[in-house]
Order: C-alpha cells, then structure tokens, then sequence
C-alpha cells in the first residue's frame, strides 16, 4: 500500500535535529540564537486543482497563501517578522497580480510581516504558491509545541467550526445549498484570520496547541500522539459556525470533527488557567470554547449528548489517501 503524508514524511525527512531545536513534525520549526530568542520558520505550498479552484478571487487566495503560514506561526506562539513568497506562473496576468498581490500584501502589513524575498518562475502546469513565514519566539520561551499537553489539562478551541468544510463542499457541488447559508459561509473558506495574537497570548498560559488545517480530530490527533496522551471531546460543547445552525446537525457535527481549512487553534492548558484563558478571548473579541480534556488512556474518545462514548478515529486530509486527494 502506498504511504500515507504522514508516514511519508515520518520515513524521509523526520531526522533528529541538534539539541534545542524543533524539527519536523510541529507546526513550525524553531531555531534557537543564542540567548536572544529563536527563529521560528514555516512553509506551506498551495497547488492549482487541489488547494483552490482556478477561479477563486485572486486577493482571497493571496490572503489565503499567508494566512495559513501565519496560523502555523501563531500555532507556535510566534510574532511573525517576515515572509517569502514562491510563484510557479502559467502565464502572465497583470490584473490578476495586482489582486493577488493587494491581498497579500494586506495581510503581511496588517501582521507587521514584511515580503522580504522569494522566486518567480514560469510553468506550463497550474499555479504552485509556496509561502515561507519567519517568525520570532522571545528569549527563553521554548514556544507553543504540540508535545506539551499534560493529563487532566482542558482542551480548548478558539473561533468556530465546520463553515469551511461545508463551504468547500457546495463550492465543489458536493452538497446542494438548500438554505442558501453560502454567502455567509464562504468567507471562512477563503479569508482565513490566522489566530497570530492568540498565539502569542497563550505563552506561558498553554501547554501546547496545534493549527487545525487538517480536520479537528486529526490535528488534535498529532497534538495527542507527541504528547502521549488522551483526551475526551464533549460534542455538545463543539462551536459550531451560527450560519450553520438551520443545517442537518449531522452533517455539522461532521464537519465540525473532520473538516479542514480551518485554522483556529487547538490548545491545552491546565484548569488553574481559566480566567486567563477566557480573559484573553474577551481581550481579543475571540470565542475560546472549553471542548474537553486531556486523559492518560491514549485515545480520542467522543462524548455525545446521550451519554454514549465514542473512539473518535475519523480521518481529516492527508494528499496520499487515494480516496481523498
Ligand atoms: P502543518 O499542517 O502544520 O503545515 P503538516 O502536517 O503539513 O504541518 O506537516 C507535518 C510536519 O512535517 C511539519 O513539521 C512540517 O514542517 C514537516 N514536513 C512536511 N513535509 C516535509 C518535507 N518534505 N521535509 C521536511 N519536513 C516536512
Ligand atoms: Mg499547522
């Protein structure tokens, strides 16, 4: 059987890096300077087909190439300080630069991250981005790592869930929009807010957190394995989406579990940091819902309004899943 992203990566490229530095396997890498601080580096690549549709506004997606980046930063704990941008063009549209550049450029400036480089090249395939954000952690702060989780921790998750996914599957004509909600919806599919100051403000607060890019239960998924921990997740506590709420609660609470493209965080933190959890979501006007906690059995169990549990093992993303790519 072919191998799946993870093990991929896992077999190739998961070498152990020198002593106090993160490497493969977090959302971001983290370089230490000594005694002033760490770099913090990340790179996410966007394709034609399979990350966006080739007629999707060309300002969203370049708001979108950053703000994934960005989220992986946040994920860290980390303030961006600069990115790089790497084009593979079919053709040259000027129009079309100049939006994907306004919406680019408008992220970068409203997160004080300069485009400080990059590579522009012609292809005769689709479009390829490729976006490199830097960032910077303070001086000894080891940063927001997804190995950091601790028993009886509370897992929490900032933002709403489940509008991206759903957003995807109408767009793609996989679910027909009985209730007219897309226009409502589709800004969460396409203008990610990456979660930057969050991140900063959960220093010293979590213990660890991860990006949802993949799907809740996936993500957290890696946040648990490299933690070597549990957890139990209330489904009735899952937020989802308000524009959802006439929507089959099947089908949201799906979502919600298994969809990607979100980008809020997922982050653990001992209960005696309560107050100063919900301190900061009233701070920075964000949600931040209590969703469960961390267990020392090492699995992901579901715990429905009936009082049923579940092993949650539902897959999020991965691009070489046969049936998913
Ligand atoms: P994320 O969703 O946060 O961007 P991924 O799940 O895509 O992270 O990647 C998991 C980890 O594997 C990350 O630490 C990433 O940097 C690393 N990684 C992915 N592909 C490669 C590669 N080709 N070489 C080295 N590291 C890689
Ligand atoms: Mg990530």
């Amino acid at each position: 059987m072919a191998l799946g992203e993870f093990s991929l990566i896992d077999r190739y490229f998961k070498k152990k890096p020198p002593a106090q530095v993160i490497g493969v396997g977090d959302d971001a890498a983290v370089l230490p300077w000594a005694n002033q601080g760490s770099l913090v580096v990340c790179k996410d690549l966007l394709i034609q087909g399979r990350h966006f549709f080739s007629d999707v506004a060309p300002d969203a997606l370049g708001h979108k190439a950053l703000a994934v980046n960005l989220s992986d930063l946040a994920a860290m704990g980390a303030r961006p300080i600069g990115c790089l941008l790497g084009l593979a063009l079919p053709s040259v549209d000027e129009p079309w630069l100049e939006k994907f550049a306004s919406g680019f450029l408008a992220l970068a400036h409203a997160h004080g991250s300069p485009l400080v480089g990059g590579d522009t090249v012609a292809t005769n395939d689709g479009l390829v981005i490729s976006v490199t954000a830097l960032g910077y952690l303070p001086d000894a702060q080891p940063g927001l790592l997804r190995r950091g989780a601790c028993v009886d921790d509370r897992l929490w998750v900032s933002g709403y869930l489940g509008a991206a996914d759903l957003a995807l599957k109408i767009l793609q004509g996989n679910l027909v929009d009985e209730q007219g909600v897309l226009p409502q919806i589709r800004q969460s599919l396409e203008w990610p807010e990456p979660r930057v100051s969050l991140g900063q403000r959960l220093l010293g607060v979590a213990h660890a957190a991860i990006d949802i890019s993949d799907g809740l239960v996936q993500d957290l998924g890696h946040l648990l394995d490299q933690s070597g921990v549990g957890a139990v997740l209330e489904i009735a506590r899952l937020p989802a989406h308000p524009s959802l709420a006439k929507l089959s609660p099947d089908m949201v609470q799906q979502a919600m579990l298994g969809g990607g493209d979100v980008y809020e965080l997922c982050f653990t933190a001992p209960a005696s940091k309560d107050a100063e959890v919900l301190a900061i979501g009233l701070a920075l006007d964000l949600p931040l819902t209590c969703i469960g906690y961390i267990t020392a059995e090492r699995q992901l169990m579901g715990r429905y309004p009936n009082g049923q549990h579940r092993i949650l093992s539902q897959k999020g993303f991965d691009h070489f899943a046969g049936d998913r790519s």
